[in-house]
């Protein structure tokens, strides 16, 4: 039994007799295990890492955008009968956690190839707000009731955002997090008493608690329905006395659409699925921890190739290491620091990796969400202001907003790939992780000066 040992990186669903029984009887079966994986990054390091010792699936059609996929039920019963299923994140794949939950009891290794790699801490202390929430209001008047806990305010002041959404739900709250971490950090803010109003229109403020009273609160009045959006400096909820802090005009509760975090969901891991940049395979340093992910996978679920597994792998690890050192040589020598960026926000680990600043109009990191005017214009904007010769823009999608940007500054359009996926004809090209991102350098070396 020591060739099942655990390993530390790996989950693996099932350790029972029957289970390893079960899987020898499959890798008799077929002579190779077959794996499948999520997004093209994950297809290639495997098919680098073991050759045509398993038998290796894309889960991706080419050509498919990978953000809004979600797997058919003839997906999810191949993933039953494989040997190992590979998937990025459960912020990249949100639907993984329920698909892996439904293979319990049966002998399939799973690999999260993003273990070990802390999106966490990056971003927590980057946030200058600590609730975001959407609300769908009517016209009318509101109020915002901050009070005394305890003999006490949670602080004497506190910062907020509240303002109208072009967005609703999810995309409201996500759009609101930059549109606050902005303001948070550029607008000077008005400052606001106990009986003040706040108007959707200005932005900022800093709410100074009254001492003397044991509530302070702050009118809100609405001309036009929609969603608002409520950014604060603090939980509201340290400032609730026994009733919700914001009320309707008959003193009913009022009640966010959806909030950050999110309280109101019973999973624990589900309140981080949101906001967190899944592109860790842009950043080639995160790239080579995915590897040893997967090879510990491949190896548990096939111990008579690990020898095999482990000699490619650091081989593979060796070129991505390559790859990040000309990226880092090349990247530490410009001056222009920022990639103007048409697509949605996938170069923030690699743009973090290399001290770069990345804009996009895009809100959130999926390419669903169309950016507004008001941020084409801004990054509009951008080009202009640094005279940066280039607009870049992603893969598989059209690119609508590259063009636009393009032709109101006569920047040139350069494809700067995700990689997410690749296209029927670059696999049948023979295109590769390395080759993608060596084109990519490529082309940062043509626009970034
Ligand atoms: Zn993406």
């Amino acid at each position: 039994m020591k060739r099942f040992l655990v390993v530390p990186l790996v989950l693996v669903l099932s350790l029972s007799l029957s289970g390893c029984a079960a899987l020898q009887t499959r890798l008799a079966g077929t002579g190779r295990p077959t794996v499948i994986t999520t997004l093209f990054p994950q297809y290639d390091f495997v098919r680098a890492i073991a050759g045509d010792k398993v038998q290796v699936s894309l889960l991706l059609p080419p050509g498919v955008e990978s953000h809004a996929f979600e797997p058919t039920p003839r997906d999810i019963a191949n993933i039953h009968r494989a040997d190992v299923f590979i998937y990025t994140s459960k912020y990249m794949e949100p639907w993984a956690p329920r698909v892996i939950k439904a293979l319990q009891g049966r002998p399939v290794v799973v690999v999260d190839a993003s273990h070990g790699i802390e999106l966490e801490a990056q971003e927590k202390h980057e946030d200058p707000y600590e609730w975001v929430g959407a609300f769908d209001l009517v016209p009318g008047y509101y109020q915002l009731v901050f009070s005394r806990v305890d003999g006490k305010y949670a602080d004497p002041t506190m910062p907020i955002v509240f303002m109208q959404s072009a967005y609703s739900k999810q995309d409201a709250l996500d759009a609101a997090k930059l549109d606050a971490k902005g303001l948070f950090e550029q607008a000077t803010p008005t400052l606001l008493q106990h009986g003040g109003t706040i108007s959707p229109r200005a932005g900022i403020y800093t709410l100074e608690f009254d001492q003397n009273r044991n509530d302070s609160i702050f009118s809100i009045r609405i001309e036009t329905a929609g969603t608002y959006v409520l950014v604060t400096g603090h939980l509201p909820s340290e400032f609730e006395a026994g009733r919700h802090f914001f009320r309707d005009a008959q003193d009913r509760d009022v009640v966010s659409v959806v909030e950050y975090p999110d309280h109101k969901d019973g999973d624990p891991d589900h309140k981080h699925a949101h906001g967190k940049d899944p592109h860790i395979w842009l950043d080639p340093v995160f790239a080579k921890q995915m590897v040893d992910n997967i090879v510990a996978g491949l190896a548990q679920a096939d111990p008579n190739n690990a020898a095999f597994y482990r000699q490619n792998g650091d081989a593979y690890k060796a070129k991505l290491q390559a790859l990040h050192e000309q990226f880092a040589s090349f990247l530490a020598t410009i001056e222009n620091r920022t990639i103007l960026y048409a697509g949605h926000f996938a170069f923030g680990h690699f743009a973090r990796r290399y001290s770069l600043e990345h804009k996009s109009p895009y809100v959130g990191f999926s390419p669903t969400a169309e950016p507004t005017p008001r941020r084409i214009a801004e990054l509009i904007e951008n080009v202009r202001k640094t005279g940066s010769q280039v607009i870049y823009h992603e893969a598989l999608v059209e690119p609508r907003v590259a063009r636009i940007i393009s032709e109101a500054t006569g920047a040139r359009m350069l494809l700067l790939h995700g990689a997410h996926n690749v296209s029927r004809d670059d696999l049948r090209g023979g295109a590769t992780y390395l080759s993608i991102m060596e084109g990519n350098l490529a082309r940062l070396r043509e626009g970034l000066r």
